[in-house]
């Protein structure tokens, strides 16, 4: 029996293996370096354990706690990073390969976190929208709810992130409240063990929140039930296999899909050769054929350009491509390292001989020549970065069908602009392309035909270069995935990635009904009214609905006068008799910031309180104009609180309170609507 470790999976709170099953080889050298574990996994087990034990433990936190809890983990993995980056080099991975792979997955949970803390309330119900009136009279509302699924999140993940692939999908499943089971590929599924391991041992993580397969998923897919899912990223087949699992059909398990994706980047006909953007877009082209050794989903692997910059562009990332050093990833003279097994080697190979059958190499793979560095790197999985010219760009299969997940990719020469959107698209469906211009009309007119095909359109110029985040990275913020071929899921884009793990619902009833389910208050609900002012109660005194309707105010004209002197508005329909007569309102009115403001006036209390600061304004409309003479009162109500387990800057604890304000004037029409957001110390520490 080999001296290597055999690796383990983590089910149901127990680290399972013992016995060496699979010799997992590193693609540096080719030595066997980890087993996977011979011992069977009790699927039963385990997704009742997550039901169960994962489940409670996520319910009995909230989504604001669960933010915070993201930010520890990814702060405890941040602190263990060098562990991390030593097992990545196994993986044929550079350091800069890593830095995608370990710090992108951690700042993952650090981007997941500040969304948790900043766009997600208290508690686990997520009220979607505000409330809007069905019937005539403010008695029948309808709005939207989003609730935790029930359920189990299986993520299937590919080789080539092992870290982040898992922390993209884990951040917005845990957020969200559901618990997860995570498979990664085998041949790195060692990176993903050591990650886990050190989630597990920080502390952090809930009991049953997360679970790791190393190995098969046995009939883990066949127990599935309505309320779990599935996302899968790998290859098409094995997606296309997999969603049509009887069980997730007859179920309607949702399976989100992340596959295959022949990517393109776009020199615009507007670029010329000696500008700084055609200089971006060779670095942009070579950048993604090499990083990772191109084992990225996002990777350019169709070039579109003009077909008079062929040479020009042949030429530069020639060059470019021959100062890459490949190698053994320990190196850090090394820039490329290897695939990450030897099966991808075996497979990008058979897959560049599909493309040269349409295709001509301009520089590239050859076996003898390729100059390698580290001494063993001979036996390592490793190939030449390889640019292919397609000798017919509109024809079938090629560039367009075939995707060789390596360093490879093909130039595409088009005629015009409009050849070149639809050869763009002729990749039925990508994750992400780049269009390189220096004309917006260009981009006005290419990013919507762009768009309907690719999940993300990254426009790059010499302006946006400076800050670029580039073509190949997902961002937490912004949606991953795309249509047809590219298999049409989608993660991440914020808050968005959390909601695919919620179950959202129509709710209809009455306000009050529907602020006592969504912890809101609705307009027309039920208030409570009090001697003590809103403004004098601690955040966890505060009930939503406690409401305070103030004394009223005539507006003068000396308001409307000293208020223009006071701000320099001195707008015609405030001070111009004439011209207000003239205008729709047929008088002078008063400004909509003095209505604003005077509203403050009524409704704060103005003594030394809780209130620690008001930080803005939302939903504001004025919706009545308020004419010289005219009285207005406020109605102020706590819509909102939301504890983010917060510090002022002096150290007290607070929460954030939103308030509904109400303006009316002396008919009770509503003047002015809006929510102000305020600081709330607590009473207790
Ligand atoms: P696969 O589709 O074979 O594997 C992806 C994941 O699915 C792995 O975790 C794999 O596990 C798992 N899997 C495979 N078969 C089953 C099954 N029957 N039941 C449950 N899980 C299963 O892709 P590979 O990782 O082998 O890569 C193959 C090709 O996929 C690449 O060459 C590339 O073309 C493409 N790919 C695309 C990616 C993308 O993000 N778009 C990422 C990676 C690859 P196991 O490893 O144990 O087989």
């Amino acid at each position: 029996m080999s001296q290597s470790p055999v690796l383990q999976s983590f089910i149901a709170g127990e680290w399972l293996g013992q016995q060496a099953e699979k010799a997992l080889v590193s693609p540096v050298n080719g030595e066997t370096i980890y087993h996977t574990h011979a011992e069977t996994i009790d699927f039963e087990k385990s997704l009742a354990f997550a039901r169960k034990q994962g489940r409670t433990a996520l319910m009995n936190m909230d989504f604001q706690s669960r933010a915070s809890c993201l930010r520890d983990l990814g702060k405890y993995l941040i602190e263990h990073k060098e562990s991390l980056y030593e097992i990545s080099l196994l993986t044929g991975a550079t350091r800069n390969d890593g830095w995608v792979d370990i710090e992108g997955g951690a700042g993952t949970l650090f981007a997941y976190a500040s969304l948790g803390r900043r766009e997600l309330p208290s508690g686990n119900l997520i009220h979607e929208d505000d409330a809007f009136p069905l019937g005539r009279e403010g008695q029948f509302f309808g709005s939207h709810i989003l609730v935790p699924r029930q359920g189990v999140a299986v993520h299937i993940n590919a080789f080539n992130f092992p870290i982040w692939g898992m922390l993209e999908k884990f951040a917005a499943n845990f957020l969200a409240g559901v618990p997860c089971i995570v498979k990664p590929a085998t041949s790195t599924s060692y990176l993903t063990e050591a990650c886990v391991r050190l989630m597990q041992t920080s502390g952090f993580l809930p009991e049953g929140s997360l679970q790791l397969i190393i190995g098969r998923t046995g009939d883990l897919l066949d127990r599935l039930e309505g309320q779990d899912m599935v996302t899968f990223t790998g290859s098409a087949s094995t997606a296309a296999k997999l969603k049509v699992t009887p069980n997730i059909i007859n179920n309607s398990i949702p399976f989100n899909a992340e596959a295959d994706s022949l990517n393109c980047a776009i020199l615009a006909p507007d670029v010329s050769v000696d500008s700084v953007e055609f200089d971006l877009f060779i670095k942009e082209v070579a950048r993604e054929m090499t990083v990772k050794a191109g084992q990225k989903c996002t990777a350019i692997r169709r070039v579109l350009i003009p077909e008079a910059h062929v040479k020009a562009v042949s030429d530069k990332l020639s060059q470019r491509l021959a100062k890459v050093t490949v190698g053994d990833p320990h190196l850090d003279s090394v820039r490329m390292g290897a695939l990450a097994s030897f099966e991808q080697q075996d497979d990008v190979l058979a897959q560049l001989q599909q493309l040269l059958k349409s295709s001509q190499v301009v520089f590239g793979y050859e076996k003898d020549t390729l100059e390698l560095h580290g001494s063993d790197a001979k036996q390592g999985a490793f190939i030449q970065p390889t640019l292919l010219l397609s000798n017919d760009p509109d024809a079938d299969g090629g560039a367009h069908d075939i995707e060789a997940f390596g360093p490879i990719s093909t130039l595409m020469p088009y005629k015009d602009i409009d050849h070149a959107i639809a050869l763009a698209a002729r990749g039925k469906g990508s994750l992400v392309t780049t269009l390189v211009t220096q004309d917006p009309h260009v981009a006005q007119k290419v990013v919507p035909a762009l768009a309907a095909w690719h999940g993300r359109v990254h426009i790059l110029n010499e302006v946006s270069s400076k800050e670029s985040t580039g073509h190949g990275s997902p961002l937490p913020l912004l949606k991953h995935g795309g249509p047809g071929r590219a298999g049409g899921g989608e993660e991440l884009g914020g808050i968005r990635g959390v909601k695919h793990y919620m179950q959202r619902a129509a709710i209809q009833g009455s306000p009050t009904m529907l602020s006592a389910v969504t912890g809101e208050f609705v307009r027309g609900g039920d208030t409570i009214e009090t001697d003590v002012h809103p403004f004098r109660r601690y955040f966890e005194n505060l009930q939503i609905g406690e409401s305070l309707l103030t004394h009223r105010r005539t507006v003068t004209e000396s308001d409307i006068v000293n208020f223009g002197c006071l701000s320099g508005d001195h707008f015609y329909m405030h001070f111009d008799d004439i011209a207000a007569r003239d205008s729709q309102f047929e008088q002078r009115i008063a400004h909509g910031y003095f209505v604003l403001s005077a509203a403050a006036g009524l409704f704060v209390s103005p003594g030394e309180g809780p209130v620690l600061a008001n930080y803005g304004l939302d939903t504001l409309r004025f919706i009545t104009p308020v004419p010289i003479g005219d009285t207005i009162r406020a109605r102020l109500t706590c819509k909102r609180k939301i504890d983010q387990g917060k510090l002022s800057p002096k150290g007290e604890p607070q929460g954030v309170v939103v308030w509904d304000v109400q303006v009316t004037n002396q008919h009770d029409e509503l003047v002015a609507s809006y929510d102000i957001l305020t600081l709330v110390k607590k009473q207790s520490v």
